[in-house]
């Protein structure tokens, strides 16, 4: 017998999968901080710093067809929101302490991200030595396009990244710039929690990121993946 609830359940949080009417189901989302060398600068710090890690509530995707223009609102609270974009690992098969030489196999696919962050009040939180949740962890925070799996990816571990607003390069790096691979930030994460199939995990940004306002259309790539077309209302 169907379990009954005394309010509605949320429904189930999914992203499309390239290619397929199956989705992808979202359990968690966590994010990499500073994991690319000339972000981490920009912020303030240097050198290899042990990796650490954010979540944003899983309902805070915001899901973007391939060939679509998604939109997101201002949000609340801010007046300096800035984008990261990011690449998006999924996994497929969950696990812990999974080593850095077994991660592939816990991969389902890739896709692209967007952490977008008020800097403002993640700043104030820094500063105050108090959570980042007000900065990182917003409503609608997450804009992501289709997951791609892994072996329809491409070689996405040199892949070309990038963001441009308004037509305009923002940020454009390569993956190979990661401080911490795919491989040792899933050794890292599982060791903290285990991973459950359909988590997703922001790999972090490289530099340039900036401000967004109202208006802007913000086009995200990664070599290999559906672009990831996303207007700030
Ligand atoms: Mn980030």
């Amino acid at each position: 017998m169907a379990a009954d609830f005394v309010i509605a359940p949320m429904p189930v949080v999914s992203v499309p999968v390239a290619g397929q009417k199956a989705r992808f189901p979202v359990h968690r989302i966590y994010c990499v901080g500073r994991n690319y060398e000339e972000h981490a600068k920009e912020m303030g710090f240097t050198g290899r710093e042990p990796p650490f890690f954010f979540m944003k509530p899983n309902d805070a995707v915001v899901v973007v067809d391939a060939d679509q223009t998604g939109t997101m609102p201002y949000p609340t609270l801010t007046k300096n929101l800035h984008h990261e974009i990011e690449l998006v690992v999924a996994i497929g098969t969950g696990g812990k302490n999974i080593s850095a030489a077994d991660a592939d196999k816990h991969i389902y696919g890739y896709a692209v991200g967007l952490d977008m962050t008020r800097r403002d009040l993640q700043g104030d939180m820094k500063k105050q030595g108090r959570p980042w949740d007000i900065g990182k962890s917003f409503d609608q925070s997450a804009p992501i396009g289709p997951i791609v799996p892994k072996a329809e990816a491409g070689d996405i571990v040199n892949a070309e990244i990038s963001i441009q607003v308004g037509g305009t390069d923002r940020q454009r790096s390569n993956v190979s710039k990661l401080i911490w691979n795919i491989g040792e930030t899933i050794e890292h994460l599982s060791a903290a929690w285990e991973l459950q199939p359909g988590d997703l995990i922001f790999t972090g940004t490289p530099e340039g990121v900036a401000a967004v306002v109202s208006g802007d259309t913000m086009v995200g790539e990664i070599a290999g993946l559906p672009k990831l077309t996303v207007k700030v209302a």
